[in-house]
């Protein structure tokens, strides 16, 4: 944590205090370096990134969370390929710090990780998992409007539009996928990576405005594994 704010990847004293309060300890494998600034392998040919790269995340999405302190109504983050669960619990801790009414949503398509870092979570965060205002779920994160219904966050007959302030999109995808943008409120924004696979890609990052306008700009270039098919993942060893 004091690397990252000596380097200056942590800027926001809220981010720091959310990055502070979810050791990633918890949910790096045991004999694992959870604390060196590299992502750290979690099985299933995928990593938990590394601490740098949640820091550029959260910094973009910080700003969203904290402009919503005192609104009462209630704020939907997405954290699609949620992995380890480590982000989608500190996403979870900006929030509690910011507002009442909250809510954040994983989606990972491997069951076991959807599986694990439930449990992780449950043990370290029991109150977050027994409200559910943090939820995790198994399913695919590139279309996740039918795994919304089937776990009922969303409503049957729903068509799936204007339902996360926030998207967080820990794999990399070829092209930004429509049903995200769909999912993505007026007045929200979603950070993607997003290239071929196997290269370095670009992380985009989507603003919704307060009429449903979409712009994207162009972040920093990074390295994620692929937002995929479970099939894809297997074979890609
Ligand atoms: N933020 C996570 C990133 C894990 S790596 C963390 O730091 O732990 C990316 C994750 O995306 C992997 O767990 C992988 O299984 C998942 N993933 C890849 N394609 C997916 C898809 N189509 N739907 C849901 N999850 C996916």
């Amino acid at each position: 944590m004091a690397n990252l704010l000596r380097a200056g990847l942590v800027k926001q004293e809220a981010v720091a205090a959310a990055m502070r309060k979810v050791d990633r300890g918890w949910f790096v494998p045991q004999g694992r370096a959870a604390y060196d600034d590299a992502p750290q392998p979690i099985g299933y040919n995928v990593t938990v990134s590394a601490p740098h790269m949640h820091a550029i995340m959260l910094e973009i999405l910080a700003p969203y969370i904290l402009q919503r302190h005192q609104l009462n109504e209630g704020f939907r983050v997405l954290d699609v390929g949620s992995g380890s669960g480590y982000l989608t619990a500190v996403l979870a801790a900006l929030c509690e710090a910011a507002m009442p009414r909250w809510q954040v949503v994983g989606v990972e398509h491997v069951k076991e990780l959807a599986e694990q870092s439930a449990t992780v979570l449950k043990q370290h965060t029991p109150a977050w998992m027994q409200s559910r205002q943090v939820c995790i779920l198994q399913g695919d994160g590139r279309d996740p409007a039918p795994t919304l219904r089937e776990h009922g966050l969303m409503a049957e007959g729903d068509a799936g539009q204007h339902q996360f302030d926030l998207i967080h999109v820990g794999a990399a995808a070829e092209s930004i996928p429509s049903p995200l943008v769909e999912l993505l409120k007026n007045g929200g924004c979603m950070v993607i990576p997003v290239g071929a696979q196997h290269e370095t890609q670009q992380l985009l990052v989507c603003r919704k405005d307060g009429q449903g306008a979409v712009t994207v700009t162009k972040d920093c270039l990074v390295s994620f594994v692929p937002l995929t098919s479970l099939a894809f993942q297997r074979r890609n060893r």
